[in-house]
C-alpha cells in the first residue's frame, strides 16, 4: 500500500493559512492590499474583539461577478498573473493567490461582491473551507469581506492570540503600513463601535503621518523635515525625523517600495549611516521612506507575506537613500531649540500691536546686557580669507587654541560673544543668541576634518624623540598585527619591544597634548573590543571620533579672544556642526521671541 498521497485542497489551504494567517493582523492586511488591488478609492476596515470575532473590509472597488466569486476562494485562484514571466513585473500587492482560500479554512467567511456593471450582488458563504453556493443578494459595487471567530476550529492557533488590545496594536501597525503610501484612499478603521482612525485622501503626507503616529508630532510636526529624489531610475520621498525625535528602537522606521511596506537590510544600514553624528549609538531615528522604481529591478517573490524583498543592484539603492537623506540632514541647521517652559496665558494680551517695537527693545536689552557684563567684542573678520584651505592637521589645532589672531579685517555687522565657566560660549545672532558647548563644537569640527582628511591620506605623523613602551595583552598583539593598516592610517607606529612590550615610535601631530601611551592603550582597548565584530567603516568612524574628542578643546580651558573667534569662524567652514560626533548638541539656540514670552513682554 503507498504511503504517499496528494493532501486535499482543505489541507493545503491550513497550510498556507499557517504560513500567510498568523494572527487578525495578517487577515486585515491581506483583505486591505485585496481592496486596494481592486482599484478601490474609500475603504473601511471594522474590527470587533482585537478581530477575533470580526474583522470586516469594505470597499468600492471593482468587485467580483458570480465565476470569480466562486473561484476566488480557491488555493492558487488568482486574477494578477498568469504566466512565469508576470513574475518579473509584479505590480499588484498581492499575485500569490492563497490569502482569500487561506482565510476561509479558518475562519467563517461571508463575501458580497458587484462588479460596476453588474444589475446585481452576489453573496457566498464559507465555513472553514466548507464552501456554500454563490447566490444574488442586494449591495453596492465594491466588495465587503466579513471574517469571524478567526481559528475557531483550530484550538491551537486560537489559544495563541494575545488580549484583544494586543491584537489591536497589530491591527492598527498594519493599517498605518497599508495606509501611509496609499495616499489617494479615503480609509477607516473601527473597533468595537469606535472609529480609531479616519484618513482622507486630501491629507498630505505629514497629516497622515500625525492621524497615524500623534505621538510623534505632538510635540510640532517641524520635527518632520521632508525631501525628495528621482535619479538613476529611482524616486525616493522621505520624511525624516530630526534628532530630537529619536527613538530606543527602529519601530519608527518604515520603507515603502512601490506602496509595499517592506524591511531591507541595505535601506536600515542606509538610514543608520545618514544620521551618523547626529545620534547616540543606542538611538534610532524616525524615517518614512518611500521607494518607487521599476518593478523589473527588484524580486518580491521571496518570502510569504512579501515584507522583503531583492534588490538586484541593493549597492545603487543603498547609495541613493544614503545620499539623498544626508544631503538633507546636513542641509538642516539642526541646532537644537532652547525648551523653555510654556507661558501662561494671559487673556487679553494685545497679540501683534507694537511686537515689532518691542522686538527691538529686547535686541537692545540683550546688546546693553552683553556690553556691561564686559563681553569680548571685536569686529569681526573675514576667516574665510584667513584660513588656507590646505591647512595641516597641527596646525589646525594651533589656530583654534594658540596661534594670535589674524589681522583683522573689518565687517558690516557686529558679533558680540562671551565665555562662561570656561566652557560655554554664548553668542549674539540675529534672531538672538545661541549657547555652544566648546569642548562639543570644537570636537565635531575635529571629526568632520578627520574624515575629509583620511579619505585622501593618512594623518600626519610626529616621530617621537623618546619612544615611550606599552605594555600589552595578547589580545592587544592580535590586533596590531590584524589592524596594522588602521594604525598606519592614523600615523602611528608601533614596534615591538621584548615580548609583551612595543615602543610608540610615532603619534598622530595633532594629538600633540596627548599621552601617546595612554592614547594607544585607549585605542587597542577599541580594536579588541570592537575590532571583530564591527563593519569597516563603522570600527574606522569609532576611532575618529575618539580621536577627535582627545584633540578637541575640553571643557574648563579658558579661551583668548582670537581663539574663541576663532572657534566661531571654523565652524563657518563646516556644514554638520550641531551635533558632537557622540550625538549631544554642540549648540542652543534661543530666540527673541522666546524670551519675550519668557518675560511677558507679549
Ligand atoms: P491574490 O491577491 O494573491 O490574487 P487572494 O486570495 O488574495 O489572491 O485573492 C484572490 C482573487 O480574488 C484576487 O486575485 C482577486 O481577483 C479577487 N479578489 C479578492 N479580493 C477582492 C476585492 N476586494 N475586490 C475584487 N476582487 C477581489
Ligand atoms: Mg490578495
Amino acid at each position: 500500500m503507498s504511503r504517499i498521497v496528494l493532501l486535499d485542497r482543505n489541507m493545503v489551504n491550513l497550510i498556507a493559512a499557517g504560513e500567510v494567517i498568523e494572527r487578525p493582523a495578517s487577515v486585515v492586511k491581506e483583505l486591505m492590499e485585496n481592496s486596494i488591488d481592486a482599484g478601490a478609492t474609500a475603504l473601511t476596515v471594522t474590527i470587533e474583539d482585537g478581530g477575533r470575532r470580526l474583522i470586516s473590509v469594505s470597499d468600492n472597488g471593482n468587485g467580483m461577478d458570480a465565476d470569480d466569486l466562486a473561484t476566488a476562494f480557491e488555493a492558487h485562484a488568482t486574477s494578477k498573473i498568469r504566466e512565469a514571466a508576470d513574475l518579473n513585473r509584479i505590480a499588484t500587492l498581492g499575485f500569490r493567490g492563497e490569502a482569500l482560500a487561506s482565510i476561509a479554512s479558518v475562519a467563517q467567511v461571508r463575501a458580497v461582491t458587484r462588479a460596476p456593471d453588474s444589475d446585481s450582488a452576489h453573496c457566498i458563504e464559507i465555513d472553514c473551507g466548507d464552501k456554500g453556493p454563490v447566490v444574488p443578494c442586494s449591495g453596492d459595487v465594491g466588495t465587503t469581506i466579513q471574517v469571524r471567530d478567526l481559528f475557531y476550529k483550530t484550538p491551537a492557533r486560537r489559544k495563541f492570540l494575545r488580549t484583544a488590545n494586543t491584537e489591536l496594536g497589530h491591527i492598527t501597525e498594519q493599517f498605518a503600513r497599508i495606509a501611509l503610501p496609499q495616499g489617494h484612499l479615503d480609509l477607516a478603521l473601527t473597533h468595537n463601535g469606535r472609529e480609531l482612525y479616519r484618513l482622507s485622501k486630501t491629507d498630505d503626507l505629514k497629516q497622515r503621518v500625525s492621524r497615524l503616529f500623534p505621538m510623534l508630532v505632538s510635540a510640532g510636526s517641524d520635527d518632520l523635515i521632508e525631501t525628495e529624489t528621482n535619479e538613476k531610475g529611482i524616486r525616493i520621498r522621505a520624511l525624516l525625523g530630526l534628532p530630537g525625535l529619536s527613538r530606543t528602537s527602529n519601530q519608527f522606521q518604515y520603507t515603502f517600495l512601490n506602496g509595499r511596506f517592506i524591511r531591507d537590510k541595505f535601506i536600515s544600514h542606509a538610514i543608520k549611516e545618514a544620521y551618523r553624528g547626529m545620534l547616540d549609538a543606542n538611538r534610532f531615528p524616525v524615517v518614512f521612506l518611500f521607494i518607487e522604481m521599476p518593478f523589473s529591478e527588484y524580486d518580491v517573490n521571496v518570502h510569504p507575506t512579501k515584507v522583503e524583498v531583492r534588490f538586484y543592484n541593493s549597492n545603487l539603492v543603498h547609495s541613493q537613500v544614503l545620499g539623498v537623506l544626508r544631503e538633507r540632514l546636513l542641509g538642516t541647521n539642526l541646532n537644537i531649540a532652547a525648551q523653555l517652559p510654556a507661558r501662561e496665558s494671559a487673556p487679553g494680551d494685545e497679540e501683534n500691536v507694537g511686537r515689532d517695537l518691542r522686538k527691538e527693545q529686547i535686541a537692545d536689552a540683550m546688546a546693553e546686557f552683553f556690553k556691561r557684563h564686559r563681553p569680548v567684542h571685536q569686529p569681526q573678520f573675514d576667516l574665510r580669507t584667513e584660513i588656507a584651505a590646505d591647512r595641516r592637521d597641527s596646525d589646525y589645532r594651533r589656530t583654534a587654541i594658540d596661534r594670535p589672531a589674524p589681522a583683522p579685517v573689518p565687517m558690516t555687522h557686529d558679533r558680540r560673544y562671551l565665555q562662561i565657566h570656561d566652557s560655554y560660549i554664548i553668542e549674539q545672532t540675529d534672531e538672538g543668541f545661541v549657547i555652544i558647548d566648546q569642548h562639543a563644537l570644537h570636537e565635531r569640527m575635529m571629526y568632520e576634518m578627520l574624515q575629509r582628511r583620511v579619505q585622501r591620506e593618512s594623518l600626519e605623523s610626529q616621530r617621537l624623540l623618546l619612544p615611550e613602551s606599552i605594555e600589552v595583552s595578547e589580545a592587544q598583539i592580535g590586533v596590531i598585527e590584524s589592524h596594522a593598516d588602521v594604525l598606519t592610517q592614523l600615523g602611528i607606529e608601533l614596534t615591538p619591544f621584548g615580548s609583551r612590550t612595543y615602543a610608540v615610535q610615532a603619534f598622530p601631530a595633532m594629538l600633540g597634548n596627548v599621552s601617546p601611551t595612554e592614547f594607544v592603550q585607549g585605542l587597542l582597548d577599541l580594536l579588541v573590543e570592537r575590532g571583530a565584530t564591527m563593519a569597516k567603516q563603522d570600527l574606522f568612524n569609532d576611532i575618529l571620533s575618539m580621536v577627535a574628542c582627545k584633540a578637541a578643546i575640553k571643557a574648563g580651558q579658558k579661551l583668548s579672544d582670537s581663539e574663541i573667534r576663532q572657534l566661531l569662524a571654523d565652524r563657518e567652514r563646516f556644514e554638520s556642526t550641531s551635533r558632537c560626533p557622540h550625538g549631544r548638541p554642540t549648540t542652543i539656540r534661543f530666540t527673541i521671541g522666546e524670551l519675550e514670552k519668557q518675560f511677558k513682554r507679549t
